[in-house]
């Protein structure tokens, strides 16, 4: 029997046997196939250049240095919070979270990579890309890359791409060759299902609906994040998407014959749910790599990208994406936040001489930073933990805003500063 045959006949008793006033567990399901899908129905030219893209990528993949693959590459992200009940409009804290996990499961830092099974080991992959949120909008103004949009549309068409458009209630996206558009969404609908978790436009499409749109309750791992799907792996599984990963079955419908356009991942007959036991055969594989997190297992189960899709993400930011690598619209120094947000007081702000920080949370040895707004460091300096309070020259700084950072091992915070002369 296919995985796919017995997994649909399963969740049907499952769902028969279960009382009424009980729940089905929750499955991941990503309506990115079907959007694919879809968009090569409407853009009759759309499977042209993903055969054209996929022939760029193997060439890339024939010459590429090993120093190309060392190489950090800094992505800036956008998150469009789109949101009709206050619940909807999730923290900054909760943003930061979804973006530490994305910089610890891109460069193979997470922790469960330790659950990772023997026979995969040597296939993991550290893919060698970082997010920071953006600092600068289209318009070269100063940002915190979070967007909110109060809207009236509750539920959001994945065909109709309406999240992407401020005039159909959701948000225009910013310059695709410059950012990865993230847009948080109260739900997603499909054909009347709406049970999606997520969707990602795959790359060769057009840039104004390029990007990622999410339900708010499968962002990050606080707040509004929902088991099984609150350790931010959606957003990890999505932005394998957006970086050119198919699914890791192939797509086929439980048949053996689909491809993921990866040599190192095994045949895989179809999706797999929950978390199974290693091995899980299927395909007259030696085990399919469910803890990938192109599969559909829980945000706990996922733990790896393997080197072949590491080599495939990476040929698409050196062809299709090519351009987002040099926006400069990431920190010199790419933020990665901790897990905690707070404030602090800058005063006098605007100033021209010097300036006192205060009234922050910090009980640790903790770091001020300074940037201007090309991104630039201008100032840094590491402070003792009893330090009640800082001043700082800006004396030799130029007119212009600037951005504050505060952080521990722990805790980060931001703030903006102008300097008038
Ligand atoms: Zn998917």
């Amino acid at each position: 029997m296919k995985a796919r045959q017995f997994l649909f006949i399963t969740s049907f008793l499952v769902f028969i046997i279960l009382p009424h006033n009980s729940y089905a567990q929750l499955h991941r399901n990503c309506g990115t196939m079907s959007h694919l899908r879809y968009q090569e129905l409407k853009q009759p030219f759309l499977k042209k250049r993903i055969e054209a893209q996929n022939i760029a990528i193997a060439k890339w993949n024939k010459s590429r240095s090993k120093a190309s693959e060392d190489t950090i590459i800094h992505i800036p992200v956008v998150f469009h919070i789109i949101w009709t009940n206050a619940i909807q409009n999730i923290s900054a804290a909760q943003i930061f979270t979804q973006l530490l996990v994305l910089n610890q499961d891109f460069r193979h830092n997470n922790a469960d990579s330790i659950n990772t099974p023997s026979q995969f080991q040597a296939l993991m992959a550290d893919v060698g890309v970082e997010f920071c949120l953006a600092h600068q909008d289209p318009n070269g103004n100063w940002t915190d890359g979070i967007t909110r949009t109060h809207s009236t549309k509750s539920v959001f068409d994945m065909n109709a791409d309406d999240a992407k458009f401020s005039a159909q209630g959701g948000y225009d996206a910013w310059d695709a060759t410059k950012y990865l558009n993230i847009w948080i969404v109260p739900a997603i609908t499909n054909n009347g299902s709406s049970d999606i978790l997520g969707y990602t436009q795959m790359p060769g499409g057009n840039w104004s609906t390029d990007g990622i749109v999410i339900g708010y309750k499968y962002i990050g791992t606080m707040g509004t994040a929902h088991s099984p799907f609150n350790k931010g792996r959606t957003a990890t599984h999505e932005t394998g998407h957006w970086l050119g990963l198919y699914h890791i079955w192939g797509d086929d419908n439980g048949a053996c014959w689909g491809s993921d356009y990866v040599d190192d991942t095994p045949n895989q007959a179809a999706y797999n749910y929950d978390c199974p036991t290693d091995p899980h055969v299927s395909c007259s594989n030696n085990g399919d790599m469910f803890m990938n997190y192109m599969d559909y297992t829980d945000d706990s189960c996922m733990n790896m990208f393997s080197l072949g899709q590491k080599a495939r993400m990476r040929a698409v930011l050196n062809t299709t994406r090519l351009a987002i690598k040099t926006s400069g619209r990431c920190m010199a120094n790419a933020i990665i936040p901790a897990s905690k947000e707070f404030n602090f007081q800058v005063y006098p702000n605007p100033s021209n001489q010097s300036i006192n920080i205060s009234n922050y949370p910090i009980h640790l040895r903790f770091k001020v930073r300074i940037i201007n707004m090309e991104g630039k460091q201008v100032y840094q300096n590491t402070y003792p933990a009893d330090r009640q309070s800082i001043n700082i020259s800006i004396k030799g700084l130029k007119s212009g805003l600037y951005l504050i950072q505060l952080s521990d091992n722990q805790n980060f915070g931001s703030s903006k500063l102008i300097i008038q002369h």
